[in-house]
């Protein structure tokens, strides 16, 4: 293994080249018009799959380019959301030239079509219990759409724990608590574990995140996913409300969740799970996850246990999260544990 700068600093390069490619995605629907987004998908080709393999080419691409500087590191399996598969199909040509040119932009130099389809692919890598990346090319696919919040996430994943991850936030301001329009600029939160963990904006200097000093008493600022179908809405406003927070939880999608807690945007994020049998991906918490504890913040699932990364593409130990200022992690868990035995779900 390189040093940690060495190894973060790749991570980075390749979350910001994504970042240009899902960008470019979104600026062309942009330019389409207000429905471009529903007359795509109803013909089940969205600009969102063209986000999504794109990015998932360029972080292959970057992290191939580290052959020649880190062998080690490029070694390492890719465990991405996404594969080629469709794309390869005759009908897809179209869409393909999409991708291309999206993974173009994002890379800053020109690519075949066989290049992107190969860098996809090298995505479909299977977790080992030594070390491995971990990418969620496009985090919240429907925020994508919306324009509003989304994200590319990157970690890697060393005997089961996150060593490091990288939260690309193309539409999350850097600061203030307005999450429900798209910033111009974004941010990247970053962090090393038992390092630290950082944003920055536009490539400045990049500050240190830290959670907000939540104490007793004080007003609670919740969040949680846009869409109901991922965490329960009806049981976080009960838990909320016998926590004694006022108002409705902040709603956006994707990892920037963990994002707003770890810059002290809120003080909690729940992500309460809809159905028993669902496990989360490693890939919509590895990095984030690791910003937010790296800032202060306790992550751990519904019933109080740390998320275990070392057991394949889900936390198959897990179920649901809860994530924020260590006291109220516990108190929210603690009522959580109550309330079911209450037989409240
Ligand atoms: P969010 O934007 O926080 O709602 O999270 C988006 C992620 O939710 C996607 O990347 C999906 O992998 C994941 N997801 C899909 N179905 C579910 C579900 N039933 N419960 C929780 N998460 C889900
Ligand atoms: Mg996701």
């Amino acid at each position: 293994m390189q040093d940690d700068g060495l190894d973060l600093l790749f991570m980075l390069r390749a979350v910001r080249a994504a970042m240009r490619a899902t960008r470019h995605v979104q600026a062309r629907r942009g330019a389409a018009g207000p429905q471009a987004g529903a007359a795509i998908e109803k013909d089940d080709r969205s600009p969102v799959t063209v986000a999504d393999w794109a990015s998932q080419a360029v972080v292959a691409l970057e992290l191939g380019r580290l052959a020649a500087t880190a062998p080690a590191l490029a070694g390492l399996p890719l465990v991405g959301e996404e594969e080629a598969a469709r794309l390869r199909a005759p009908e897809s040509v179209p869409l393909l030239a999409e991708v291309v040119e999206a993974v173009a932009l994002g890379v800053g130099h020109r690519v075949t079509r066989e290049e992107c389809l190969t860098a996809i692919d090298r995505g479909r890598g299977a977790p080992t219990k030594d070390a491995f990346f971990t990418l969620d090319p496009v985090d919240g696919t429907k925020g994508f759409l919306r324009g509003e919040q989304y994200a590319i996430s990157l970690a890697l994943i060393e005997q089961g724990s996150v060593r490091y991850g990288v939260v690309g936030c193309p539409n999350l301001p850097a600061s203030g608590d307005r999450f429900d329009r798209a910033d111009p600029v974004g941010c990247v939160a970053f962090a090393v574990k038992d390092g630290g963990a950082w944003i920055e904006r536009d490539h400045g200097e990049p500050t240190p995140l830290r959670i907000a000093d939540w104490r007793a008493g004080q007003p609670i600022r919740a969040c949680e996913s846009v869409e109901s179908a991922h965490s329960r809405q009806d049981l976080s406003a009960q838990l909320l409300a016998s926590l004694g927070a006022a108002g409705r939880p902040a709603r956006l999608d994707s990892q920037c969740k963990y994002v707003v807690v770890a810059r002290g945007g809120a003080d909690l994020y729940l992500r309460l799970p809809t159905r028993p049998d669902y496990r989360e991906k490693i890939w919509d918490h590895a990095a984030g996850a690791l910003v937010a504890s790296e800032a202060g913040a306790k992550v751990v699932d519904t019933e109080g246990f740390p998320l275990d990364f070392g057991r394949g593409r889900e936390l198959s130990a897990n179920k649901g999260v809860v994530a924020g200022h260590p006291l109220l992690v516990e108190r929210a868990v603690a009522r959580l544990a109550a309330m079911r035995g209450n037989g409240r779900p």
